[in-house]
């Protein structure tokens, strides 16, 4: 039987810690950390994500505002509300929520917000930093990932063999280079890899990013793995919250493992919630 690693408690944990270090922020500065977050469009899992964001804003103490424009805002009409917030000398951290409609383009977007504000760590510069080893924002949820291997006790990163399946610039890449940075030696796995499994049983750690329900199973994990689930997916059998992880079958195998909900969705926000504060004590610093 698995350990769990408590994505949920531990960031509660340090929720509680911040809200404290927010509170000194505010009285020494006159007021808390601001961060806008931009939504645009309706979808049901963006909007239950921003969700998230506010209520942890709310528990830690920082200041939100969300910003809701529609389905049919333009890429220029997005540019514009940004400018604006770059602009804003109150607001400290800009997240734009993605995916964004198609006649937006990501990465004009995010190459938009100014660098100064971007708390998901996605600027080309912040993804700069992260390779050429600079001072940078890390992205939320591979930040969270390391967080809970860290919270393993007696469990050093150095020297272990971990496979990431899954390269997508917000999860899988980053993930392997802050991995790497920590002495572990890292493959990516990918649609296209051969011998997937072969790869997989190879892995102390394995960190699962592919966005398909329960697609890690038993016969992919050596015993005493350590599971990182990123997958949010709904079962399509039960319709109910899943990760990429069959969690009945691999759980007996592993010897820590997250779950899906409670597991790296949480520690994500937790670091959306660091990342602002950090961002706001730069932005201070300066004046
Ligand atoms: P993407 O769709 O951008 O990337 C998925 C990756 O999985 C791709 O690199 C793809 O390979 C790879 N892949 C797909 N099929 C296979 C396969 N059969 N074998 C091996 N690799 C495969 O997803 P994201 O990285 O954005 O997100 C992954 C999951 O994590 C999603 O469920 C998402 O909802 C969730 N997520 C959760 C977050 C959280 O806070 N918990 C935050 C962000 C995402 P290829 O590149 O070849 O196409």
């Amino acid at each position: 039987m698995a350990i769990i690693l408590n994505g949920k408690e531990i960031s509660k944990e340090r929720k509680a810690q911040m809200k404290i270090q927010v509170e000194q922020l505010r009285q020494k500065y006159g007021r808390p950390p601001h961060l806008a977050v931009v939504l645009v469009g309706d979808d049901p899992a963006s909007l239950s994500y921003v969700r998230g964001k506010e209520k942890a804003c709310l528990e830690v103490g920082i200041f939100n505002t969300t910003i809701r424009l529609s389905e049919q805002t333009s890429e220029k009409e997005l540019l514009e509300c940004i400018a604006e917030l770059n602009e804003n000398p109150l607001i400290d951290g800009i997240l734009v929520q993605l995916p964004l409609p198609e006649q937006i383009r990501e990465f004009v977007i995010i190459n938009a917000i100014s660098l100064e504000k971007d708390v998901d760590g996605f600027h080309p510069r912040n993804v700069a930093g992260l390779y050429l080893k600079q001072p940078c924002l890390y992205p939320c949820t591979p930040k969270g990932i390391l967080t809970l291997l860290k919270s393993i006790p007696d469990f050093s990163l150095d020297g272990k063999k971990a496979v990431v399946i899954g390269r997508s610039n917000i999860v899988g890449l980053p993930t392997f280079k802050m991995l790497l940075d920590q002495n572990v030696t890292v493959s990516v796995a990918h649609s296209k890899t051969e011998n997937l499994q072969e790869l997989t049983q190879s892995a102390d750690i394995l960190v699962v990013a592919v966005g398909k329900p329960k697609f890690l199973k038993a016969e992919m994990v050596r015993p005493g793995v350590v599971v990182i689930d990123v997958g949010i997916n709904r079962d399509p059998q039960t319709n109910k919250l899943c990760g990429d992880v069959d969690f009945e079958q691999v759980e007996p195998l592993a010897s820590y493992i997250t779950k899906v909900p409670g597991g790296v969705g949480p520690m994500t926000i937790c670091s959306l919630m660091e990342n602002t504060i950090e961002v706001f004590e730069k932005r201070v610093a300066k004046k």
